[in-house]
């Protein structure tokens, strides 16, 4: 594919539709197949030892990579337009391996948003930092906070989320990128929130971007997967890395994000008007105190979010707090929705609750958590594709219930 085309074209033609080269002037299927091959055949014992040499492109070990696999990586590569991508096993596989990508030959020093995605912090705290590495946390909506972390802790890599879950605070990307490449730290963005619709990383200055391809990507909640997708300087170091320890996707499940991916644009696009039109409802309840929105022009982060997000995309995510608000109320809420489904997941094409003081935030202190903002009746809510009126109205009559 073209770069020019559009987004919404890539999603469909990139990838997909190649000849096979093992079978020159055969049919070509229009849909990439499931190759479940743990190893390839060649004609001559000569073409293998090009091919395990790399003089020559082919396939030979499933470690190593896999055509279905392939397919999903080049319409990655398209969409947040970097050099090279990796399907991984999951969104926390893509993070850990992006993370070692970055300090292989950097100094073993993590400097990380203090607002991440629950188990990217157990990562940090409970295995990167056992392991030596130095991990420092840092307020990544406060520029002047970042340049100071940066140069007083000199990190190999920072890390931090395009939008932050569940309360969507907003980094300057673009300004951190640039403090970054001054001090030779490698930037790794988590796209997942945002996706490729409405940010891509690597033309901010982001060095390495990951997603949980289990949330909008392939969208349909049937499928755990993650990709990580590079700058021309870490291409090799993370296929490298992905030969000798095998954090690949499978076929079958390369070959389902694939065919969610395809729609992923279109669905993007109706996950964030029904948010917009949902969040603008919630504020006028008299049973919500307070909606974090990315549309709401008093935002902690209006200013960023007009520089580096396009308007009328804001995502998905709506987190709110019911008004006076505990556990108990919080519960009947939740037992009283009938469309809005209670899961732990968001990104599916089915509207979803959750509560982080049970889930996503649970081994937060109370304490640290009143802090951050996060209170005993914030609720995080991702907004589905359903018709906007039946999710609101559901909300409506649950939100009478729990008063
Ligand atoms: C879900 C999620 C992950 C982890 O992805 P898995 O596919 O569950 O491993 C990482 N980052 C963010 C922002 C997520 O929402």
């Amino acid at each position: 594919m073209k770069k020019q085309t559009q987004l919404q074209t890539r999603a469909v033609h990139a990838g997909d539709r190649k000849a096979d080269p093992a079978n020159p002037g055969g049919f070509v299927p229009v849909t990439t197949p499931i190759y479940a091959a743990a190893s390839f055949l060649y004609e001559s014992t000569a073409q293998l030892d090009r091919v395990l040499g790399r003089e020559e492109p082919g396939y030979c070990y499933a470690r190593y990579d896999n055509p279905t696999s392939t397919a999903l990586e080049e319409l990655m590569t398209e969409l947040e337009g970097g050099a090279g991508s990796l399907a991984c096993s999951s969104g926390m596989m893509a993070v850990h391996t992006a993370l070692l990508a970055a300090l292989v030959d950097r100094r073993k020093t993590v400097l990380a948003a203090d607002a991440l995605y629950g188990a990217s912090v157990s990562m940090l705290t409970k295995i990167v930092e056992p392991f030596g590495v130095e991990v420092n946390f840092v307020d990544i909506c406060d520029l002047e906070a970042v340049r100071d972390q940066i140069q007083k802790t000199k990190p190999g890599a920072v890390l931090m989320e395009t939008i932050s879950n569940p309360l969507l605070r907003v980094g300057q990307m673009d300004r951190i990128a640039d403090l970054c490449k001054e001090a030779d730290a490698a930037l790794i963005v988590d796209n997942t929130f945002a996706t490729p619709l409405l940010t891509r990383p690597l033309s901010l200055g982001a060095n390495l971007v990951v997603h949980s391809v289990t949330k909008f990507l392939a969208g349909h909640g049937d499928v755990l997967g993650g990709t990580i997708t590079s700058d021309a300087r870490h291409v090799d170091v993370v296929r490298s890395i992905a030969r000798t320890i095998g954090p690949g996707l499978g076929p079958f499940e390369s070959y389902l994000a694939m065919r969610g991916i395809k729609t992923f644009p279109l669905r993007m696009e109706r996950h964030c008007n029904n948010a917009c039109r949902v969040a603008a409802w919630l504020a006028t309840h008299p049973r919500v105190s307070k909606v974090h929105y990315l549309a709401d022009p008093l935002h902690p982060d209006a200013a960023a979010i007009k520089r580096l997000l396009p308007e009328g995309l804001y995502g998905a995510i709506v987190t709110f707090d019911l008004k006076d608000a505990g556990k108990q109320e919080v519960f009947q809420f939740m037992d009283s929705l009938n469309v809005v489904v209670r899961a732990t997941s968001l990104g599916d094409v089915h509207s979803t609750v959750l509560y982080p003081l049970i889930a996503s935030h649970r081994d937060v202190a109370p304490k640290q958590r009143e802090r951050m903002g996060i209170h005993d009746g914030t609720i995080r809510l991702c907004v589905g594709i359903e018709a906007v009126e039946d999710i609101i109205a559901d909300l409506e009559q649950a939100l009478q219930t729990a008063s």
